[in-house]
């Protein structure tokens, strides 16, 4: 009988698990006895690192093509329980049949969520690009404001939280407001972030960048200042102020899913279990995990992965290289990105590309944005290539930054 790896997941992390457990096989002796499945709602890859800018439906790419170049076999559906001690999982598969799967080997790649606070009228009122389903809401009601009359409300957008994702979603808002209100419209993009600096987590060295950024683009920061309530025609902050805006952007932070919770593992604030260094879940030997599940040390200085694409991809490579040799019993490898890049997208004045932890910034502006562009557009892409060039793209030595 054949041995099974399951991955269950199929975002950046996911993807290259697949194809790094496939590349394993293809170079023993082929996959006759080694069954690789991955499992996730939709045979789609979601783009999330694009959710921030217009038309965010068209931000996915099929995941079959690849799939099934690298001889992974793909089922439709969601897992709802890991039992690490029996090795199996239940899930609930595209056509709503609960059906039990046995594993040998697993790879946790559930990704992340949005965290969203105990806020009055948060969960109501407020949006976000998390997720694809939510871009897309997001997109339509900023579509549907043309309807309605203008007012102060209607012409701003008030982003909550003024980290990565929410700076990425606030210099791209005025050419979105454009499209939507037209060229000389005037309206307000406000972001309002409990710390005392944009972008606080980036560190000293993008923010000259982003501070001209938001100048020249017309977005205003308002810092030292948590949002206390949302309601459908605004925010009231911690100083007692109203801001009137019928659409608020929550942008706080995310939390690893919550299968994690299933594994007994140590976990960290985010949700996210500790791994060894060959990504291999600590207190579950035949579990591995990748992406933003996992707290994973990058290199021999104590740094980490952080939830971004590009740690997910390369940790996804050591995973699926890892679980397949492990269960061929072949040695593992220690997962090692040690170079770390930015590159935040500053809408149309371009964006501010950075190297190293202490985020030196290498680029910025137009130059920047090209370089954004192509990772985007071209580096975090599956590669659609023959067989063997797929499957050597999933050679764990190799590094991509997005
Ligand atoms: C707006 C935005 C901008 C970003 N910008 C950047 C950026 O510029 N650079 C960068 O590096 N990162 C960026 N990120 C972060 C990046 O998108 C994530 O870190 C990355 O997607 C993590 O990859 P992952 O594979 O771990 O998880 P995900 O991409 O979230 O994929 C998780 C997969 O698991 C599936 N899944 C979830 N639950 C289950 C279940 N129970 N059963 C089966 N399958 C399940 C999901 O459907 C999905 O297929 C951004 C994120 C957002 C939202």
């Amino acid at each position: 009988m054949s041995q099974k790896i399951l991955i269950v997941g199929g975002g950046f992390a996911g993807l290259w698990s697949a194809l790094g457990a496939a590349r394993v096989l293809d170079n023993n002796g082929g996959s006759a006895d080694v069954d690789i499945t991955l499992i996730s709602p939709e045979p789609l890859l979601h783009l999330r690192p694009r959710l921030h800018e217009q038309a965010p439906h068209g931000m996915t790419t099929p995941l079959l093509p690849v799939l099934e170049a690298a001889g992974v076999r793909y089922l439709q559906g969601s897992v709802e329980r890991i039992d690490a001690g029996e090795r199996r999982v239940d899930t609930v598969t595209a056509d709503g049949q609960r059906q039990t799967l046995n594993y040998d080997r697993l790879v946790l790649t559930t990704g992340s969520k949005l965290h969203r606070p105990a806020v009055p009228g948060l969960e109501q009122h407020a949006h976000s690009v998390d997720q694809l389903d939510e871009a897309v809401r997001l997109d339509l009601h900023l579509a549907r404001l043309a309807d309605l009359p203008p007012s102060a409300a209607r012409n701003t957008v008030v982003i909550v939280g003024g980290g990565f994702t929410g700076i990425e979603v606030a210099t791209e808002m005025p050419e979105r407001l454009r499209k939507v209100f037209g060229q000389d419209a005037r309206f307000n993009v406000i972001v309002v972030d409990r710390g005392g600096e944009i972008g606080a987590e980036l560190g000293a060295g993008p923010r000259p960048a982003i501070t001209q950024a938001f100048r020249e683009l017309g977005v205003e920061a308002v810092l030292s200042t948590a949002v206390t309530a949302v309601d459908a025609d605004g925010v009231t902050t911690s100083d007692g102020q109203r801001i009137e805006a019928n659409t608020v952007i929550w942008t706080g932070g995310m939390r690893a899913s919550a299968l994690t919770e299933q594994l007994p593992a140590q976990r960290d604030v985010l949700g996210r279990v500790r791994t060894d260094r060959d990504l291999r879940v600590a207190g579950a030997a035949d579990v591995f995990a990748a992406g933003d599940v996992a707290l994973a040390q990058t290199d021999d200085e104590g740094n980490h992965a952080l939830m971004s694409c590009q740690h997910a991809i390369d940790m996804g490579r050591y995973a699926g290289h890892n679980v397949a040799a492990d269960l061929l019993g072949l040695p593992t490898l220690h997962y090692k990105q040690p170079f770390y890049v930015t590159c935040l997208d500053l809408g149309a004045w371009g964006a501010v590309y950075t190297e190293g932890w202490q985020r030196e910034v290498k680029m910025a502006g137009a130059d920047a944005k090209a370089l954004k562009v192509k990772i985007n557009t071209q580096w975090i892409l599956p590669p659609l290539a023959s067989r063997s060039a797929t499957l050597a793209a999933a050679d764990p030595q190799r590094s991509v930054v997005a």
